[in-house]
């Protein structure tokens, strides 16, 4: 069979999932459960009740269903800007002279503009299910904000969204998104919580974290009637909205007999990483494949390749159940001159299960040559790429080259989260050559490591 693949591998809209895929349930190895941060036993339900929204919580413990229906309501609103492209890059191949074949799953379509919506859209639609008004949240590079203010306004919500304060001055456009969609939005750390206020008393010109921002977004929840809050990346609920990516590239890459060899995605809590291999995943863990999974995380904030694996706190004040995963300590705060996302200090419990069993391989990059690989991609295939995306792109053209260099025609397939519209600053950086690479060093590393808690499961 050689049927000519397309540029664009069409699904059609009936063909789109309808249930969940929970990766969880494919693996003999589990993650380790969520610890109680005061019992240190296996967190349940009514634990995580006043923070985050029922169904979400369910979902969060569920490591044995295997599909989790998506509820009508919400595919409605997926069918709005899904199923997400597909594409295969001939552009790429043939600028590269590459042997290989190289596909993108584009998520930038939506106005947020990236994958970030299929969570928010998710997480909107059950809180207002379960009857709440209105949610928390933080956001660092502004594209979590903007989706979830999006999926308020859908859902009808009201929505507080603290954003990293550096992020909030270097994206008026970011802010401005946020607001036009009708979200309440407080550069972090703010005077309105305990939690900014003390990181305020000790650090007055702190530029902000995500862990602060977490940390201010969660008391506000649990201080608020009828409010919780949501989070759009390293949980385990989120990487299951995020199967969407997966299934639907799975099920069009089955339609063309096409059969990924590497797939790769850029990982900053592991969101997008975790939904796209899903179905792949699965296949390989009961000996179906022999796919190689590669995640791609920036070289100031190297979770994966130089992290501890050890049961962390997800935000800055130390405030949130323990989650075992690779991690930088939560007090762990990228350089400022870092401008390509993915700033989180730890990683996602399933994928850093498979990470440590080593089924999941990790790599960083360092972000001159993230824009270096970004430019040089969006000359070639048009879309102006996210810089968060543009590590998997780096990875993949890496990669690309190797089978030039050995004739080998591997079929490689990468995550395209999102585009690159509200990072201009950045790219103007990039292009006034003002850029630079911040990579920490060991004894900057053991700053942050020495935050991880001191408790037994750690020894
Ligand atoms: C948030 C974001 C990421 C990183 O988050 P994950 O949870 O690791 O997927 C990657 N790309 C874009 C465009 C993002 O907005």
């Amino acid at each position: 069979m050689s049927k000519k693949i397309p540029t664009r591998l069409y699904l059609a809209e009936d063909e789109m999932p309808k249930n969940w895929f929970n990766l969880r349930a494919c693996m003999a190895q589990k993650p380790d459960p969520i610890l109680h941060p005061g019992t240190l036993k296996p967190a349940v339900a009514e634990d995580l009740y006043p923070v985050f929204c029922k169904e979400c919580v369910k979902q969060e413990l569920d490591d044995t269903t295997l599909l989790i229906p998506i509820p009508e309501g919400l595919q409605e609103f997926y069918r709005a800007y899904r199923p997400a492209p597909l594409i295969r890059a001939y552009f790429l191949e043939k600028a590269l002279g590459t042997p290989a074949e190289i596909y993108y799953k584009f998520e930038g379509t939506n106005t947020s503009g990236s994958h970030k919506l299929n969570s928010a859209a998710a997480q909107a639609y059950y809180a207002k299910e379960e009857g709440l008004t209105s949610l928390t949240t933080e956001t660092g590079a502004g594209q979590w904000g903007s989706a979830m203010a999006m999926a308020c306004a859908f859902f009808g919500l009201d929505l507080k969204v603290y954003m990293v304060k550096v992020s909030s001055q270097q994206k008026p456009y970011r802010r401005a998104l946020i607001e036009t969609y009708g979200a309440h939005l407080i550069p972090s750390p703010s005077d309105t919580t305990e939690s900014g206020r003390a990181i305020l008393a000790q650090n007055p010109e702190t530029g902000g974290s995500l862990g602060c921002a977490i940390s201010e977004a969660i008391e506000t929840a649990v201080k608020t009637d009828k409010c919780r809050y949501v989070l759009g990346s390293v949980l385990n609920h989120v990487l299951l909205h995020q199967s969407v990516i997966g299934q639907e590239t799975k099920l069009a890459m089955d339609k063309y007999g096409v059969k990924p060899d590497i797939i790769i995605g850029c990982a900053g809590g592991g969101s997008n990483l975790g939904g796209l291999i899903a179905p792949f995943m699965s296949d390989k863990l009961a000996g179906k494949s022999k796919t190689r999974f590669i995640a791609v995380e920036p070289a100031s904030c190297p979770s994966f390749t130089r992290g501890r694996y050890a049961y962390d706190f997800g935000d800055t004040a130390k405030t949130t159940p323990l989650l075992r995963m690779y991690t930088l300590g939560s007090g762990y705060i990228p350089s400022a001159n870092h401008a390509g996302g993915l700033r989180y200090h730890g990683m996602n419990s399933t994928l850093s299960k498979l990470y440590k069993d080593g089924y999941l391989e990790a790599r960083s990059v360092v972000q001159t040559d993230v824009f270096d690989a970004a430019v040089r991609f969006a000359k070639i295939e048009g879309i102006l790429p996210a810089p968060e995306s543009s590590h998997a792109i780096k990875a993949a053209i890496d990669e690309a080259l190797e089978c030039k260099k050995t004739g080998e025609k591997k079929t490689i397939l990468f995550g395209l989260t999102g585009t690159g519209y509200f990072d201009m600053s950045a790219y103007i950086s990039y292009n006034d050559k003002t850029m630079s690479d911040a990579v920490p060093t060991d004894a900057e590393l053991a700053k942050g490591f020495a935050g991880i808690p001191d408790i037994p499961a750690n020894k």
